[in-house]
């Protein structure tokens, strides 16, 4: 793979790079569209990397289905998969570890310690791999985004950054590998996610909005329309990730739900104003 980005970047083309845990969906799909759109070759990476996951995540049950994952690199033409073995990306334990001090100690960092450190070290090995001009990731990962952004500029990786808006299922809920493990009362539920960060939004743009009230009725309204239980509800600047006490920037406000096999995330990003 290396040898073959070196080649492609020694002849000037540009190259559009997805990282992926594979069982792809329609959100995975949309990157690679865009990715196919704006570069001369497209790579796709399909790895579940074991560093991101803590002790007691779902590795194990992490779904996988490769012959999909082709149809779906195949009809979207993209040009080389990348589907490295455990023993290709780590081979021997790393001699250096990396610490993400910033946008990572809220939201979803906060719930799964090491989840960032293990995303900046595959990122960082997978940009060093496959030298992308630009990698793409989804907006519903909107903490990946913040901390990725921090990544590239903080080491001065040569890629642009393409963050992409999330896709959904009709009923709202965000499309995700891991929906498949919800039961189908939790399957009925879980759209309600979506529609409490929407009511949440709506009450940001009043005329100087309460934050911990707002926060507190959006956690009602999500009590009240699902039995997941809440891991978090946060209002916080984004991309920086800080607490705010004004609404005065743009900010996301995010949800984490357990289910008894799955947990899930959403959010909204908006600014004072933004009705839709
Ligand atoms: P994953 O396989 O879960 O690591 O996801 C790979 C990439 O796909 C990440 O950049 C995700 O943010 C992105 N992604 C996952 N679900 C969606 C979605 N529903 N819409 C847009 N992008 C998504």
């Amino acid at each position: 793979m290396q040898k073959v980005s070196a080649d492609l970047t020694r002849a000037g083309k540009s190259i559009g790079f997805v990282p992926t845990m594979g069982y792809l969906h329609e959100g995975h799909e949309r990157l690679l569209q865009v990715a196919r759109k704006e570069n001369d070759y497209v790579i796709l990476s399909i790895y579940v990397n074991p560093l991101q996951f803590g002790e007691h995540e779902d590795l194990e049950h992490y779904p996988r289905n490769i012959d999909h994952d082709l149809s779906v690199a195949k009809r979207n033409d993209i040009d080389y998969i990348f589907l490295p073995e455990n023993k290709t990306m780590y081979p021997t334990p790393l001699s250096i570890e990396m610490v993400v001090s910033k946008r990572a100690n809220v939201l979803c960092g906060r719930s799964r310690p090491g989840h960032f450190e293990g995303v900046v070290t595959i990122l960082t090995k997978l940009f060093n791999i496959c030298r992308p001009t630009k990698a793409y990731f989804g907006q519903k990962d909107a903490q990946q985004v913040a901390v990725v952004d921090a990544l590239i500029q903080d080491f001065n990786f040569p890629v642009q950054l393409v963050s992409v808006p999330t896709v959904r299922e009709k009923d709202g809920l965000a499309k995700s590998s891991r929906n498949i493990n919800l039961s189908p009362q939790e399957r009925s539920e879980a759209p309600a996610i979506q529609r409490a960060l929407q009511k949440g939004k709506t009450l940001m743009q009043t005329d100087n909005p309460d934050i911990p009230e707002v926060i507190q009725e959006t956690r009602q309204f999500l009590e009240r329309e699902t039995r997941g239980k809440i891991d978090y509800i946060e209002l916080l600047s984004y991309p920086d990730l800080e607490p705010i006490e004004t609404f005065d920037r743009q900010v996301i406000l995010a949800v984490a739900v357990y289910y008894e096999s799955a947990r899930l995330i959403d959010n909204t990003v908006f600014r004072p104003g933004d009705m839709s």
